[in-house]
């Protein structure tokens, strides 16, 4: 049976594409349970790698079944069926953040602090949970009709895991893409995940507010260098504020990079100016 057939049984009129990757499509379709557009998101088992299907996801579905937050992308229902997996959720009119940040080449601080709030709200969420993200990118931050953040895409998502003293096991694959790849992780080394996402999170605020990377990584040796040199520059006319809050994010010393709190609380988030400069 195809895609329109399997998911016609289901209740659901299959639409158009709204986006495609490596192992997975997206696409819209009609639920005529809800009397609304949903998102689809079809896995074909037969087409990807055994370690993506025995451990990613398994992952992915587990904790998609779990979570419950409204800057969380809404699951509906989950299915399989002839070898495919169907992930029916809440379809994000307009598109990706990556995308609206193209559109717009940047966008001004009061909308980014809006939507990155919103985010932080997810992450801060998922960590409280002992669940890590480790995909945390601009494409897999998703836009409701109302500009609305729906964190999305958990395919590398893992629950934490913790010692007998309660401490969390540091976490060993290599996750996400290396634009957005903390520099621990680029170096291979056993990394802490909580501390990895709020890498990707200050990646993804740099972007928000330049509409550009802050590294290149078509030279991932030159990148990893910048990072650790904890060189970050700047658009001229970031706030000093913005610019604290990104720096502490790109901080190369796991041991003093923000935890997402301390960004929750940090005077940009919150719409304060700095009591003393840096
Ligand atoms: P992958 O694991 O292949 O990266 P994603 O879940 O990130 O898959 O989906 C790929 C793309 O499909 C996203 O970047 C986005 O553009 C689009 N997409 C995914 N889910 C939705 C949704 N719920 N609503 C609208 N577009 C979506
Ligand atoms: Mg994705």
């Amino acid at each position: 049976m195809d895609d329109a057939a399997v998911l016609k049984k289901k209740g659901y009129i299959l639409g158009g594409s709204l986006g495609e990757s490596s192992f997975a499509k997206v696409k819209s379709a009609y639920s005529e349970r809800l009397k609304s557009q949903v998102a689809v998101k079809i896995t074909d088992r037969r087409n990807v790698p055994t370690e993506f299907l025995e451990k990613f996801l398994p992952r992915e579905l587990e904790i998609l079944s779990t979570v419950d937050h409204c800057s969380i992308v809404k699951i509906y229902e989950i299915f399989e069926t002839s070898g495919k997996v169907y992930i029916v959720m809440e379809l994000c009119v307009q598109g990706d953040l990556l995308e609206f940040i193209k559109s717009n080449r940047g966008l001004p601080e009061e909308v980014a602090r809006r939507m990155f709030r919103q985010l932080c709200c997810a992450v801060k969420y998922c960590h409280d949970l002992d669940v890590v993200h480790r995909d945390l990118k601009c494409d897999n931050v998703l836009l409701d009709k109302d500009m609305n953040v729906k964190l999305s895409d958990f395919g590398f998502s893992k629950r934490c895991y913790r010692d007998r003293d309660g401490q969390i096991v540091p976490s060993q694959t290599f996750c996400g893409s290396a634009a957005y790849a903390a520099p621990e992780v680029i170096l291979g080394i056993p990394y802490h995940p909580k501390i990895y996402d709020m890498w990707s999170l200050g990646v993804v605020l740099y972007v928000m507010v330049s509409g550009y990377m802050p590294y290149d990584d078509s030279n991932v040796k030159r990148m990893l260098r910048l990072q650790q040199e904890h060189r970050v520059i700047f658009p001229e006319t970031l706030s000093i504020e913005c610019k604290d809050l990104i720096f502490r994010m790109l901080q190369p010393d796991v041991a003093h990079r923000l935890q997402i709190e301390e960004v929750l609380n940090h005077p940009w988030v919150q719409g304060k100016r700095l009591k003393r400069f840096r």
